[in-house]
């Protein structure tokens, strides 16, 4: 349930109001817009007398949420949410490009891949230390010393970094170096972990699972902002269905979608969704066009000899060719990049 203040209501009004509902067991959020203030209540208002609570002074109107999702609900909060990462703005106008390798395999090369994306524009590095792998014998990933890599290469570079989290008992380390911690599609629905990042303050992007319900992927991020973490960044990186050509299907029609149903950011990672590094430039371009927020692309030095996800790398090179690209569509649509 919103409650919409009246563009003079006055905060014993609004005192008033938070005060009547948190008696009742509830929790209130009040969020102050361009004219007037909106008073969010969450958990289950089913119980409250909408009616007489309409009396109250300075009450404009009161708008029942039916989804299950409150605190990611546009109703909630009818701007858009932007998360602030070291400086970069992400889900306001300015178009956030996160890029690089599926995984930390050097020092060299994170730091190579690195100088490269951010010299064509890209706001944040991405790279996976902790690898969650469909098969138990394939490359897992550095692990803690990857991570370290990554930190140093973002300290050197000047960029801030996106990497997975698998585990619980990671979030306090992840907090200290990682500036982003990224839920991968694997763990959409592990509510343990879900609940452990949202007791963080590091933002979090979180992808759609491959099998997920745009609701389903909207009361995960209900699991993290529940928990006092509303930082989070969705990111629609493709699902699975019949059609045996690229490696899922890119759903790009949840970016409009999720931008009426939240006010979540929300990020397209073609890489994942096509699978084929040749198939990447024109969904990116797509997904801008469609509304994304921004794009997660797997940029490696050395695609055919990645030890995860080559096929679906592109260079740097390409990279740098496919942000030109991006700039002209981002202006076509009135976005900045
Ligand atoms: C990744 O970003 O490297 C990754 C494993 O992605 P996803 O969870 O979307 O498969
Ligand atoms: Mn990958």
């Amino acid at each position: 349930m919103v409650i919409v203040m009246k563009p003079d209501a006055n905060e014993e009004q609004i005192k008033r109001i938070t005060d009547k509902i948190e008696e009742k067991g509830l929790k209130t959020q009040v969020i102050k817009g361009m004219n007037n203030a909106i008073v969010g209540v969450v958990g289950d208002a089913s119980h409250i007398d909408r009616e007489t609570l309409a009396l109250s002074e300075g009450i404009d109107k009161i708008v029942p949420i039916n989804e299950p999702f409150k605190k990611a609900n546009r109703k909630m909060h009818p701007d858009n949410t932007t998360v602030n990462v070291k400086g970069v703005e992400i889900g306001g106008n300015k178009l956030t490009i996160i890029a690089g390798p599926c995984s930390i395999e050097s020092e060299d090369q994170v730091e190579q891949i690195a100088k490269a994306v951010k010299a064509s524009g890209a706001a944040i590095l991405r790279g996976g230390a902790y690898k969650p792998r469909s098969s138990p014998y394939s490359f897992q990933g550095l692990k803690g010393e990857g991570l370290m890599m990554m930190v140093r290469a973002s300290e050197k570079v000047g960029i801030p970094i996106v990497t997975e989290i698998l585990d619980p008992r990671h979030v306090e380390m992840f907090e200290n170096l990682a500036d982003i911690m990224q839920i991968g599609a694997r763990n959409m629905q592990n509510y343990e972990l879900l609940k452990e990042v949202g007791r963080a303050k590091t933002p979090v992007l979180l992808k759609r699972g491959f099998a997920s319900t745009i609701d389903e992927w909207l009361m995960a991020a209900e699991y993290i902002m529940s928990e006092g973490n509303e930082n989070v960044i969705l990111c629609e990186r493709g699902i699975r269905t019949f059609s045996k050509y690229t490696r899922n299907t890119l759903d790009l029609s949840s970016v409009p979608v999720v931008k009426s149903l939240s006010h979540l950011p929300i990020v397209v990672d073609p890489s994942h969704a096509l699978g084929k590094s040749e198939m990447v430039e024109s969904m990116s371009l797509a997904a801008v066009a469609a509304g994304a927020d921004g794009l997660l692309i797997e940029v490696h030095n050395d695609p055919k000899h990645a030890l995860c996800d080559g096929a679906q790398s592109i260079t740097p090179a390409q990279f740098k060719t496919l942000m030109g690209k991006i700039k002209k569509v981002a202006q076509a649509v009135g976005r900045d990049l």
